[in-house]
């Protein structure tokens, strides 16, 4: 047939949808009609070739078609993965996963009334962040807390509340970006103050404070240098002195923690995490830090310290416009009722149990994969168990990296094309029901496998997996000579 003769064959929508009905029953009328018109635009302008043979149009292949477009369109857009980076809060993969009596709270949440902003013993109106303001003053010994959305929201309300239109002082080794999105001196112009750098990238002295305060100054501002680590000929100013100084000029001291924690880490033999009770107890007056980082809860910005203060914060119109919603508020009220008991904090945590997983039972794991994996790919990759390094992630101690255990795919022999298998594995193994992330590393393919609890998670995917091989693999280009 010729290009003329196919698109007359074509038949039009309307009679196409009146043989529709198991289609439509599924996935609704509207839906139906749109994706067929966009599948007949497309034949038209000459795509989809097989949807013809010698008898013209074959109608069954087109709703076979039509039944993989509108399955995959109406498939959750957002699913499961397997987080097997070694990052254990990969922001890009939604950072802390929430302990079970977390989501509980949160499906009690959304399918019920609840007393969000309602006082049951005066029947009258309350507030929504009493339900964890008691928890975090609690836990952090500050005489206040608010929440917002998340730190970068916090940051943003606070330095909007105590220094709109004047002065905010900052060192030079301290103006972090996170992830592109969120940079200290963006948000302070967001926030409507003027940033004023003192000393340089990798010193910077009391003396550079204290001279560059003015009539205009609001505040004293220390980040924590998330993401990065300054080393070798370097100086930063203690908390304390900063926070004297800050009070010897009245004026207040805010400090922008990051991750943050409720309890001491080294507890469980990690690296020190600046806590935010002792940054309180150095003499800040507002701290900021993050729910979905250490904290292991939900996206959320916590704000704790001098009641005054967030008195004030709580009466910006912003706090409106960057509230928590419901639903986080109850998986944060679950979470933080979980760090009154630090002894059982292990257990009851998901992130603290990832990051203080033994090696042994890591090594367990791998015991459990290697034999499946090895199977599963046997002739196209050389797997082994390696001896890798996790990190925390959401730039939480980005120097310290945590002694772990990997399964590493490797090419069987090294040739010019051998070194791009390794990311078309990737692609393969993201191709799996439920994905599996890894990442790339000395030309291999490594999952970390610090947190996979199951390995049956893993390995009963495997027999789905379809390795590419070095060279030409028949059965992937016949796969997309037909897709195309
Ligand atoms: C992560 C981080 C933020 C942003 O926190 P979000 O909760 O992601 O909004 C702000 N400041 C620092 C220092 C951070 O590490």
């Amino acid at each position: 047939m010729n290009r003329d003769s196919f698109v007359r064959a074509i038949p039009s929508v309307d009679k196409l949808l009146s043989a529709a009905a198991p289609a439509i029953g599924r996935y609704g009328r509207d839906l139906v009609a749109d994706e067929m018109r966009v599948l007949l635009d497309e034949t038209r302008a000459g795509a989809h070739l097989a949807l013809f043979s010698d008898d013209g149009f074959e109608q069954s292949r087109f709703y076979a078609l039509l039944e993989t477009r509108l399955h995959a369109l109406c498939a959750p857009s957002q699913r499961c993965v397997l987080n097997l980076t070694g990052t254990v809060l990969h922001t890009n993969l939604g950072r802390a996963i929430l302990p079970s009596v977390a989501a509980q709270a949160m499906t009690t949440a959304m399918t019920s009334a609840t007393n969000l902003e309602y006082e049951l013993e005066r029947g009258g109106r309350g507030e929504r962040d009493r339900h964890v303001e008691g928890w975090l003053t609690r836990l952090t010994g500050a005489e206040a807390a608010t929440v917002v959305n998340n730190n970068a929201a916090a940051v943003l309300i606070a330095l909007s509340t105590l220094a709109a239109r004047r002065e905010v002082i900052v060192s030079r080794g301290e103006l972090v970006e996170i992830g592109g999105a969120f940079r200290i001196p963006d948000i302070m112009a967001r926030a409507g103050c003027r940033l004023v750098e003192v000393g340089t990238t990798n010193r910077t002295h009391l003396g550079d404070y204290a001279d560059a305060i003015g009539a205009r100054t609001a505040a004293l501002m220390k980040v924590h240098t998330s993401n990065y680590a300054i080393q070798g000929f370097t100086a930063t100013v203690a908390e304390e002195k900063l926070a004297q100084l800050a009070h010897e000029r009245a004026l207040p001291f805010i400090v922008d923690l990051g991750s943050g924690m409720l309890v001491d880490l080294e507890r469980w033999g990690l690296p020190h995490e600046p806590t935010a009770r002792e940054t309180l107890a150095h003499g800040a007056d507002l701290v900021t830090f993050s729910g979905d980082k250490l904290l292991g809860g939900p996206q959320a910005g916590l704000i704790v310290g001098n009641r005054a203060l967030i008195t004030r914060i709580n009466r910006n119109p912003l706090k409106r416009a960057l509230r928590m919603d419901k639903l986080r508020l109850a998986a944060l009220e679950a979470v933080l009722k979980l760090y009154a008991d630090p002894d059982r904090l292990r257990q009851s945590l998901p992130t603290l149990r990832w990051l203080t997983r033994p090696r042994d039972e890591i090594a367990r794991v791998a015991n459990e994969v290697l034999p499946a994996l090895s199977a599963a790919v046997a002739g196209r990759a050389q797997v082994e168990a390696i001896d890798c390094r996790s990190q925390i992630g959401s730039g939480s101690l980005p120097v310290d990296l945590l002694p772990s255990i990997g399964v590493a795919l490797r090419p069987m022999a090294s040739s010019r094309r051998s070194g791009r298998l390794p990311e078309r594995w990737a692609v393969a193994f993201r191709r799996l029901p439920v994905p599996v992330i890894g990442r790339i590393q000395d030309g291999m393919l490594v999952f970390d496998l610090r947190m996979l609890d199951d390995a049956r998670k893993l390995t009963e995917q495997l027999p789905l997996l379809e390795l590419p091989a070095d060279g030409a693999n028949p059965r992937q280009v016949a796969s997309e000579s037909i897709a195309s």
